[in-house]
């Protein structure tokens, strides 16, 4: 891509309602516009983010086993009125309705339409386990939309639904559940905690993984040595105390939720009784998992920790970067126009900064995009031998011939 046709038109200033790092980035870097409080739209860039970051969550959920469909944004309320939705999680619902004074809900999750499609089409034990997942816009009418994309009240989260004929198949699922979602923590180059949450009256315990850092709303009490990891919201333990795994050292730290799994059992197939013939001929009640991941929390916890403050700098790890390489070209010369073309025959996204701007122009804005190598090729470059290549191992000097990435 070049760069004089790229839609990008940065900031200089942080934006003065900026909350949060990736609240003032994402703007400042053209890569969303904010509409209203908890609503971003994302521009070019960041929906080539938003599209790397789909794909890696499609592809681990597809390998565990699931199979992917696409669900309804508009919701009759006759579906919400079954589990008792439709008036108890009244605040943070978007109601609305239809020329005919119809009521219909803008889906803030999942779990009825789901059990409605399940209990249509499945009836047996012998099409379990059956995992459902949609990758899907949200809308949840949240009290304290902030902190960019962190905390939106139009949102994509996957949401994924588990359906089995025993609690033992749930846990079986469960437990692989959880190394899927450690691939794709690990891929968007984020580092996961797997934390203990409150399992409401069902189970003991759902699971939540969290991402350590300032910005988040959760207070996570972690051992320093082992994998103990609590919400605070259930915690039997406080900063300083022994962990009751291994006897090392508790820390507190806050926490951004980027997804969390869940075991439902039967909290809502009951209400809509959703029923399956089990072995023996009798009617037994589907027992569930569902499994969420925050994709625009991901995309923002992302620059809350790889956008350094300091320098004014974006890296964005490999797997999610908008480009693999970002061609900068400072002042004429013949050879950046073939690097350009060899490495894009290669099969790299390369932007080629091609425009007639100054370095420090040229250098700020390849601060804010983010690509995790940076090519420089300039008088200087050439008369060293060939271009400067910067990566998150330092910078060398190569030769045209010998660019390798
Ligand atoms: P939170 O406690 O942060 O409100 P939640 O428990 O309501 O999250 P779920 O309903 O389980 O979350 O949603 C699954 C995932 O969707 C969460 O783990 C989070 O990553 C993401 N998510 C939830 N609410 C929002 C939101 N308002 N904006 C962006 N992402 C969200
Ligand atoms: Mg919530």
């Amino acid at each position: 891509m070049l760069q004089s046709k790229l839609f990008l038109k940065t900031l200089k200033e942080t934006p003065a309602d900026a909350d949060s790092i990736n609240a003032s980035y994402f703007v400042r870097a053209c890569f969303a516009q904010k509409q209203m409080s908890g609503a971003y739209a994302l521009l070019p860039l960041g929906f080539k983010v938003y599209k790397k970051i789909e794909k890696i969550v499609r592809e681990e959920m597809n390998a565990l086993g699931g199979q992917e469909l696409l669900m309804n944004v508009l919701q009759p309320k006759e579906l919400w009125v079954e589990t008792g939705r439709w008036e108890s999680a009244i605040d943070i619902f978007f109601k609305l309705t239809d020329s005919s004074k119809k009521e219909m809900l803008l889906a803030p999750t999942h779990e009825e339409q789901i059990i409605d499609i399940v209990r249509h089409h499945i009836k047996s034990y012998r099409d379990l386990p059956l995992a459902l997942y949609q990758i899907q816009t949200k809308f949840r009418n949240e009290p304290r939309a902030k902190s960019g994309l962190l905390r939106g009240i139009e949102f994509v989260m996957k949401d994924m639904y588990s359906f089995h004929a025993s609690e033992e198949d749930l846990n079986v699922f469960y437990e692989k559940s959880k190394q899927a979602y450690f691939n794709v923590f690990k891929r968007l180059g984020l580092d996961a905690k797997l934390v203990a949450a409150s399992g409401g009256i069902f189970s003991k315990y759902s699971h939540e993984f969290q991402v350590l850092t300032e910005v988040g709303e959760d207070t996570i009490y972690h051992c320093d040595k082992c994998d103990f990891a609590v919400n605070k919201e259930i915690a039997e333990v406080k900063e300083g105390d022994n962990c009751p795994d291994c006897g090392g050292k508790i820390l507190v730290s806050r926490g951004v939720e980027v997804g969390n799994i869940f075991p439902l059992k039967t909290k809502w197939s009951a209400p809509m009784n959703a029923t399956f013939t089990d072995k023996d001929g009798k009617e037994q009640i589907f027992i569930m998992g569902c499994y969420g991941i925050g994709l625009t929390r991901s995309m923002a916890t992302i620059v809350e920790v790889y956008y350094d403050s300091a320098k004014n700098k974006m890296v964005w790890p490999k797997e999610v970067a908008p480009f693999d390489v970002h061609l900068i070209s400072l002042g004429e010369n013949t050879e950046a126009e073939k690097i350009y073309d060899d490495l894009t025959k290669k099969g790299f996204d390369v932007l080629f900064d091609d425009r007639d701007t100054s370095a420090g122009e040229k250098f700020a804005e390849a601060d804010l995009v983010g690509a995790p190598t940076r090519i420089i090729i300039s008088k200087k470059s050439l008369e060293q031998g060939g271009v400067e290549i910067a990566d998150v191992d330092g910078t060398k000097i190569v030769k045209i011939s010998e660019i390798d990435l």
